[in-house]
């Protein structure tokens, strides 16, 4: 699956817009600056195919990316906006709900968090979206690099203790550095398993 290229498909502003479902999708969900961007250029070894940046612009698009012929990569929009205007916030809220429950091809969500700061209440509320969605998640950490050894087991114990709550949780977590490369093949394996 990884072994093709990764391609910038489109930015998704409504239902009509999703590309055919004619292959399996994983998406990636997180708060703005967990790392998402860092995690999808280095899971497609492409540098710079999702923007390493906060546009808030582009946080209401679901970013679609071909990664070889038989899957697609899908950048969810970045939450955590507080000072995003309501209407906004409301409208994108509304296409992720109708893309979590409608979108067939979807096989797994990845929900990004911050190995430093460990499930936050917005975290919380996406997986509660998940849940009801029914859409199976998985927590990568981000940012383990910045993490000392000693601070590790603590925040591993209050993301497993987050996840205990959610029906729709995979119990495995995986441990990423997007800047270290550490988790990347991990998180290809386990992509790579999903049909
Ligand atoms: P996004 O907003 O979730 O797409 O986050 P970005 O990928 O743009 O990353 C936000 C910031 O965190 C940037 O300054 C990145 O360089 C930094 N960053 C991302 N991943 C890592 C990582 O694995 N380790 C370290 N130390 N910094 C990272």
């Amino acid at each position: 699956l990884f072994a093709g290229q990764s391609e910038f498909v489109k930015g998704v502003v409504a239902m009509s817009g999703l590309p055919p479902a004619d292959r399996i999708e994983v998406c990636f969900a997180g708060r703005s600056n967990v790392g998402k961007s860092s995690l999808i250029n280095a899971l497609t070894g492409t540098k710079g195919l999702a923007r390493a940046s906060n546009t808030p612009g582009r946080t209401q698009e679901i970013n679609y990316f071909t990664q070889g012929p038989d899957l697609y990569l899908v950048d969810l929009p970045g939450y955590g906006y507080a000072n995003a205007p309501l209407p906004v916030v409301e409208k994108w809220q509304r296409l992720l709900k109708q893309y979590l429950s409608g979108r067939q091809t979807l096989r797994r969500a990845f929900v990004l968090i911050d190995a430093r700061h460990g499930v936050k209440p917005v975290d919380d509320e996406i997986m509660k979206l998940l849940d009801t969605s029914a859409v199976t998640f998985q927590c990568v950490l981000t940012k383990t690099d910045k993490v000392k050894a000693k601070d590790r087991e603590r925040i591993l114990a209050q993301v497993r203790g987050a996840l205990s709550k959610h029906p729709a949780a995979f119990p495995e977590i995986i441990l990423t550095s997007s800047e270290k490369g550490d988790g990347i093949s991990t998180l290809r394996s386990v992509i790579a398993t999903l049909e």
